[in-house]
């Protein structure tokens, strides 16, 4: 099931007076369920025979609120850009706990990612190393296995990704970073994305110490720690079986102690989540304000794409309830869920059987609390909504106003710059 039972049951009884004192739609995320997962993610690894960190992938959801929390759960952050690196620091992260995963960088990125205490720097392509502003201490590369290895269907196949060192040129990387004076080194990988089958993980980690034996035994450096991506998958569908987090964590634990018991030692294990921490956290809650009776039926919400791109960008499930009302004791209705954008995939759900929805009806679009309202986007002038946070004390608190005219022209305000040519 999608959104839990227990989400629902601290969400739905308050959800009608929560929607008439911040009005539709928002972002709602639950603090409690957000810490039992990350609590489950540390209890399940914690008999690892090395260190485990999460470093939480601020691109799925960056509120500052929501970052307090992994915060305080422990976890360091990976980041891509330099608003998510500013982000991560203002929590009080430092150094070892930001990694920089950062593709297509510039010398400035590199700067920004070195000052203020620093961060792991993970390197995507060996000629990023001349860009890079001083030789750092420490450093990691990310490895792109190609034919070694299959993707998935959101991230591709490897020999076709953007991303990561090539098998051909990954000893040359360590090596040159090695001669530059850099003592200790990572090891990167991210394969997958929204992956619910765990044994491609524990290939991922075995690929991984496999690596790590040939580099070090080359080059003679040894590995403070790999980081197998982010990439574990939800359920967005009723019908799809849940990641097994136990046997995945269980599995990777027995190739760790193979590994520690042939070595002697075992590198640091570093994971960077970030749909798994908190994507079943989170709903969109939206009203129904408009219904249509063409060759389809629609139903027209309060919100659109700008909130929620998953549907239209990967004709991704997000599965939908409306409040107070269930398949088996109303009427069923096959209809479209849209919004306002003058683009037809701006769609939720496509001949999706609903309970019949009246106007005013709240419906609850499920898993947006991970890549959603961070990937929307302001097309069509369209603006995004607010954020709430569901605290584990009961109390419901925004932590992002809904975008204004204001920010939309905000832009515009160009300091009068021109060129005479
Ligand atoms: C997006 C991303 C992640 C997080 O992916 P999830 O699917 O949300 O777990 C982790 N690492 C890197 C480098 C990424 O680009």
């Amino acid at each position: 099931m999608p959104m839990s039972q227990e989400f629902q049951n601290r969400l739905f009884p308050g959800l009608p007076q929560i929607a008439r004192h911040f009005g539709t739609p928002f972002h709602i995320y639950d603090e409690t369920g957000i810490r039992q997962t990350a609590q489950e993610l540390k209890t399940r690894f914690s008999p690892l025979p090395a260190t485990f960190q999460e470093f939480f992938a601020v691109k799925a959801l960056p509120n500052p609120s929501i970052l307090a929390i992994m915060a305080d759960m422990g976890f360091g952050f990976d980041c891509s850009s330099v608003p998510e690196l500013v982000l991560s620091r203002q929590t009080g992260a430092r150094g070892g706990l930001i990694m920089f995963t950062s593709n297509n960088t510039t010398y400035s990125d590199f700067q920004a990612a070195a000052d203020h205490g620093g961060s792991i720097l993970n390197l995507d392509d060996i000629t990023l190393i001349d860009k890079l502003a001083d030789v750092p201490e420490l450093i990691s590369f990310r490895y792109n296995p190609g034919p070694g290895r299959t993707g998935n269907e959101i991230i591709g196949n490897p020999v076709e990704a953007k991303y990561g060192v090539s098998t051909d040129q990954i000893e040359d990387a360590y090596r040159i970073m090695r001669d530059k004076g850099t003592r200790r080194f990572g090891l990167h990988t991210m394969l997958v994305s929204n992956e619910r089958n765990h044994a491609y993980m524990v290939e991922t980690v075995q690929m991984l110490l496999e690596m790590v034996d040939d580099l070090s035994a080359a080059l003679d450096i040894e590995f403070e720690f790999i980081n197998m991506g982010g990439g574990l998958g939800i359920p967005y569908h009723p019908d799809d079986p849940p990641l097994d987090l136990t046997a995945m964590a269980d599995q990777i634990i027995g190739v760790y102690q193979q590994y520690k018991n042939r070595k002697g030692r075992a590198p640091a294990l570093y994971m960077e989540s970030g749909r798994y921490m908190t994507g079943p956290h989170g709903v969109l809650v939206t009203r129904a304000i408009n219904r249509k009776d063409i060759y389809r039926k629609y139903i027209g919400v309060d919100s659109c794409m700008s909130a929620l791109m998953r549907p239209g960008m990967y004709g991704a499930y997000h599965h939908i309830d409306v409040l107070g009302k269930s398949k088996d004791t109303h009427a069923v209705e096959v209809v479209d869920v849209v919004g306002s954008l003058c683009e037809n995939i701006d769609k939720f759900a496509i001949q999706r059987p609903l309970p019949k929805i009246d106007m005013d009806d709240l419906i609850i679009i499920h898993d947006t609390g991970a890549h959603g309202h961070s990937m929307g986007f302001n097309y069509n002038a369209q603006l995004r909504p607010q954020e709430l946070l569901l605290k584990s004390d009961g109390s419901v608190e925004r932590i992002r106003r809904a975008e204004t005219m204001a920010d939309y022209f905000a832009t515009l305000d160009t300091g009068a710059a021109r060129l005479d040519v």
